[in-house]
């Protein structure tokens, strides 16, 4: 008989807590309850229709059924560039500040094998995206979680991370607008980390998936704008939140050629690129006249605006989110994250996800996502009032 053993990196991994959470989801709708699910990060609107056709076209184009470049076809990574220098003001040479990624997790999760020794430490900023610290963990290297507190604007405090860690980090991950505290970073954070970078020799990980999802006029920075910022780090990217194409994993990474060329030839040795046909289609939603853009941002602002007028009505305390289709929210006295995410599954029918799930720091929060409809949105509200809690 067999004996399947899996390797000691899954053993390492943190429990995952949404698992839990799935399970009861599912047990809620069995009952028949008609649950609002605004728990996942996943845009319910379709693609633009000018994608879906020009990916229709090359898809019938033979030259492009064949394997793909591994760091993506020359007139993508081009695209990649044009929009930087239009939308950012940042200056890329496509050819080798560019990879393209098979959707920017994708990347995350390859990096620290292309720089990570064992025993090298990273720091993660926590609650985050959970991919930072496992993808860590793969490459044997150690996170050393930077807790993201209110006080601080959710922004990790650079200044108390001992003297020791600082020795042995080799790289940072940050992400500005913020998955899932929906917070922002300002130009002169962005500076002091590029010193810090410098200083401590700490290569940067930007996550700025959010890049282009924000409200009032807001454009959040790209940290590659930062002076100094191509000598330390890179920045990843994607079309999924900013086009509403999650499922169709494309996505890149820019900056420092040397980061680039290294990720580059780890994925050259995993992976084999990027169906050509969508790089085709990925350029043309680069191609965007920006009127789609306001129509989407116009969407989330109002959802935004329904549902924060809506918790700031019941008392539940948020901070209007300048960025993201998040809003967090912290729980009520007498609950944690976890009973307060039960009560409003089980008592409310909604699901949202717990702080916690993102990481320690992250506990007395839970996070709501804008991807329901405004009345929708507003039927989760009056349920929370007539419930109570
Ligand atoms: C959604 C998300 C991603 C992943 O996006 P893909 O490009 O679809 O892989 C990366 N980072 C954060 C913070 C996200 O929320």
């Amino acid at each position: 008989m067999l004996k399947i053993e899996k390797a000691e990196r899954l053993k390492q991994l943190p429990p995952y807590l949404f698992a839990e959470l799935d399970r009861k989801k599912d047990a809620v709708r069995a009952k028949g309850v008609d649950v609002i699910d605004i728990g996942v990060g996943d845009p319910d609107q379709p693609t633009p229709d000018h994608i879906i056709d020009s990916l229709c076209k090359a898809a019938r184009e033979p030259r492009f059924h064949r394997y793909p470049s591994y760091s993506g076809m020359n007139d993508f990574r081009k695209a990649v560039a044009v929009w930087y220098q239009k939308r950012l003001g940042v200056t890329l040479e496509p050819l080798k500040e560019v990879v393209s990624l098979i959707g920017s997790k994708e990347g995350i999760a390859h990096i620290p094998l292309a720089f990570i020794n064992p025993g090298d430490v990273v720091l993660v900023p926590s609650p985050a995206y959970p991919v930072y610290k496992t993808a860590t963990i793969f490459a044997d290297g150690i996170p050393y979680e930077m807790p993201l507190l209110k006080e601080n604007g959710f922004l990790p405090d650079l200044d108390i991370i001992p003297a020791e860690t600082l020795k042995k980090a080799k790289m940072i991950f940050l992400n500005y607008p913020n998955n899932p505290t929906a917070a922002t970073a300002t130009p002169e954070f962005f500076a002091k980390v590029v010193a810090f970078a410098n200083q401590h020799n700490i290569m940067v990980c930007h996550d700025y998936a959010y890049s282009e999802m924000a409200y009032d006029g807001y454009q959040p920075p790209s940290f590659l704008a930062t002076p100094g910022a191509m000598e330390v780090g890179i920045e990843f990217h994607s079309l999924s939140k900013t086009y509403n194409m999650t499922g169709w994993r494309i996505g890149w990474a820019a900056g420092n050629r040397e980061i680039v060329a290294g990720l580059g030839q780890i994925k050259s040795n995993i992976d084999s690129g990027i169906f050509e046909a969508i790089q085709i289609a990925g350029i043309e939603a680069m191609r965007d006249d920006d009127a789609w853009l306001a129509k989407m941002r116009a969407l989330y602002t109002e959802r935004r605006n329904v549902l924060v007028a809506g918790l700031d009505k019941l008392g539940l305390k948020t901070i209007a989110p300048k960025a993201t289709f998040y809003v967090w929210v912290e729980v009520p006295k007498g609950y944690d994250s976890a009973g307060f995410v039960s009560h409003l599954l089980e008592k409310c029918g909604i699901c949202v996800t717990p702080g916690n799930g993102f990481g320690g720091p992250g506990e007395g929060y839970f996070r709501m996502a804008l991807t329901v409809g405004k009345e929708r949105l507003q039927e989760a509200l009056d349920r929370i009032a007539k419930i109570g809690f």
